[in-house]
């Protein structure tokens, strides 16, 4: 195992970490941040980011996380590859493990480590899972041209994954298990404004069909138990995220859903020089520009607490 002792160490590549790094590196803590399993994070799957303030035109999600990552270099951030496989914050200065190979030790840890999409659950979702089974319209829609693919979900990420699927594929057929959606009236109406959507409401997937690769959906509708059959090639999966902290269990207090708990009005987590920032701690707003906003405040706290530990040492 190597080691390396450092000031600040920032866990995660999306707005929250990026952000949390500009500050950072702005006020010469040299901070070291790793990429993580998805270098960019959610944004990088996504398509026209319409509403980070700043863009009046809209910018494209992957472009808007190299732009990120640029700002973040350009005062000294050390951006790298890896990912925090352990850590141990009952010591200080706290211990994580990168690629289970690299040790380090930081004085402050920024933890943005985002939320990853949820999958239904079912077997052949996992046996198809890159054979006609995606949780990105973005990434995988382009394999789809003009042929006929369901989303289920019914959040602004359905609606928006329908929309994208709809200007490509021949028919979007999208899965709704309750008689009304979650998304935002505007995303809403694109979805029901769109000639090739068509809306299955009260409706859940008894199983994805096919071998080698999708060819079908089962569906029951839940309010008359009727189950159909219904041929697509493609199966996009859009109902939510999980946070990625699996890692910090037993070291940071969270909730139920595994979302890390906050000081309110902070970034402080229960451990002293270990901060939270971005989805990994909010499932209430969960936009690029709160994220960004709490990576601005985690910087803030961890130079604070860098300073009164600096006074306590001097003293
Ligand atoms: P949400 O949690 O908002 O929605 C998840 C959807 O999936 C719900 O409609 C839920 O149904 C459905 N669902 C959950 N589990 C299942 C299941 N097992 N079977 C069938 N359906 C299921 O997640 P999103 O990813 O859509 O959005 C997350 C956040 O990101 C939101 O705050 C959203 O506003 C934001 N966002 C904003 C965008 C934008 O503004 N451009 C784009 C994308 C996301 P039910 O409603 O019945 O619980």
């Amino acid at each position: 195992m190597t080691k390396e002792d450092i000031k600040v160490l920032i866990i995660g590549s999306g707005p929250a970490g990026y952000t949390a790094a500009i500050y950072a590196a702005r006020a010469g803590l040299k901070p070291v941040l790793y990429m993580g399993e998805q270098p960019g994070g959610q944004l990088t799957i996504t398509n026209d980011v319409e509403n980070y303030p700043g863009y009046p035109e809209g910018i494209n999600g992957p472009q808007m996380m190299m732009d990120f990552q640029q700002q973040a270099e350009r005062f000294g951030t050390d951006v790298r590859t890896g990912l925090a496989t352990k850590v141990d914050f009952s010591v200080y200065p706290h211990k994580v493990i990168i690629d289970d190979k690299h040790e380090i030790t930081a004085e402050a840890v920024i933890v943005s480590t985002g939320a990853s999409a949820k999958w239904l659950g079912l077997p052949s979702e996992q046996r198809l899972n890159g054979q006609g089974v995606s949780a990105c319209a973005v990434c995988d829609g382009f394999f789809f041209r003009n042929m006929d693919v369901a989303v289920v979900g019914a959040g602004d990420t359905a609606c928006e994954e329908a929309t994208y699927l709809s200007k490509l594929c021949k028919k979007v057929y999208m899965i709704v298990r309750r008689d009304e959606m979650r998304a935002s009236k505007i995303m809403q109406k694109r979805v029901l404004n769109a000639s090739n959507i068509e809306v299955l409401w009260n409706t859940q997937t008894q199983d994805i069909l096919g071998e080698q690769e999708v060819e079908g959906v089962r569906l029951i509708n839940t309010s008359t138990n009727e189950v159909t059959e219904i041929p697509v090639q493609g199966f996009f999966v859009a109902i939510g995220h999980k946070p990625n902290t699996d890692i910090f269990k037993g070291y940071l207090d969270m909730d139920e859903n595994g979302y890390i708990k906050t000081i309110p009005g902070s970034s402080k987590t229960n451990i002293e020089g270990v901060f939270a920032a971005g989805d990994a701690q909010d499932h209430v707003y969960r936009q690029a520009v709160t994220a960004a906003g709490t990576g601005c405040m985690a910087a803030l706290d961890a130079e604070r607490f860098l300073a009164s530990k600096e006074v306590e040492l001097a003293e």
